[in-house]
């Protein structure tokens, strides 16, 4: 068997082309080990590790290769800040034995200098920690050039602090969340690259832009895929993929053909879709195909973990026949 990542001869093992964290269960046994692996520790995790897809394979109970989905709660779990006061931060953890959020709050000691020379030092602290203060002074006058106390006047000045409570039910938090779209951009060039392989056949390893593309995958650097022609589409229920925006729980692909090259659309969930220009080669893939079938379409369902492969032509009969149906229904036709 030849690769089609590194193009060794070598024995083949099993791929799933869409991560299998995600319900991906379409299978193609044409990556040696070495590059399944290789893909399966950077490819694969761009899409499954995402952020917001691993919120979504949690409400779906998607598991990975753990085994596991996603915890409810692992995805809360760090630090965040009450909306009420966004001065203030907070851990958030999972109690485990009680099964419950818990909060802390974190103590970030802010000092002011009067104009007498007065040094005023204002900290939020949770009351857990109330042990700590002496600590907490001793630290903060380190840090402001104080001389170090001895313990006596620690604990004298921990005394002097006082204190006001408040109880806040059910704080609201705000978390801030970084999102990097060179990672879901492997991610997705991978399910592209294997799919134009099924769709175009052995003759698509020896393509320009398959060479490019699968390099690309390879290389250690994670820039290099950003010379590829990929676009992301913003809004992935929008157009042009508004006609299948009433299920956003699966994920589809589509090839489309064009004179001067080779697309395929990838959409996981409804929360990343890029177009990814594949060939542009049209003319050498045609004559394998008869004329109406030369676009094809797969739909992923993670629920039963299936899939259909159909025409895009076909598809595409299937979901506007659907839309006038229920059209007519709602106008009583
Ligand atoms: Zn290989």
């Amino acid at each position: 068997m030849k690769c089609i990542f590194c193009l060794e001869d070598k024995p083949g093992t099993v791929e799933h082309v869409f991560p299998r964290a995600i319900g991906g269960n379409l299978k193609i046994n044409r990556l040696c080990k070495s590059c399944n692996s290789k893909l399966g520790a950077k490819a694969d995790p761009a899409i499954s590790d995402n952020f917001l897809v691993r919120i979504r394979r949690s409400e779906l109970n998607l598991a990975g290769n753990s085994g596991k989905s996603p915890g409810k709660y692992e995805l809360i779990e760090g630090v965040a800040r009450l909306a009420s006061n966004p001065n203030i931060r907070v851990r958030v953890s999972l109690d485990r034995r009680l099964n419950k959020i818990d909060l802390q709050v974190i103590s970030e000691p802010n000092s002011t200098i009067s104009e007498d020379g007065i040094v005023n030092l204002s900290y939020q602290i949770d009351p857990r920690d109330s042990s700590k203060i002496p600590q907490i002074i001793a630290r903060e006058r380190k840090r402001i050039g104080l001389m170090p106390l001895n313990e006596d006047d620690l604990l004298e000045a921990a005394r002097n602090t006082q204190l006001i409570e408040s109880n806040i039910e059910n704080p609201r938090l705000i978390y801030e969340i970084s999102h990097d779209f060179t990672y879901v951009r492997h991610g997705l060039l991978k399910i592209a690259y294997e799919l134009a392989f099924i769709w175009l056949g052995e003759e698509y390893i020896y393509d320009d832009l398959a060479a490019h593309i699968r390099n690309a995958l390879l290389s250690e650097d994670s820039n290099a895929t950003s010379r590829l022609p990929i676009h992301f589409i913003e809004d992935p229920c929008g157009q042009p993929l508004d006609l299948w925006s009433d299920n956003r729980n699966s994920h589809f692909a589509f090839s489309s053909f064009h004179k001067d090259g080779i697309c395929i659309v990838v959409r996981i969930f409804d929360l990343h879709a890029a177009a990814i220009w594949v060939s542009n080669s049209t003319e050498r893939y045609l004559r394998h195909f008869d004329s109406n079938k030369v676009e094809q379409f797969i739909w992923v369902d993670p629920l039963t973990r299936s899939h259909r492969v159909t025409s895009l032509q076909e598809e595409m009969r299937i979901v506007t026949e659907k839309l006038v149906r229920k059209a007519n229904f709602e106008k009583g036709l």
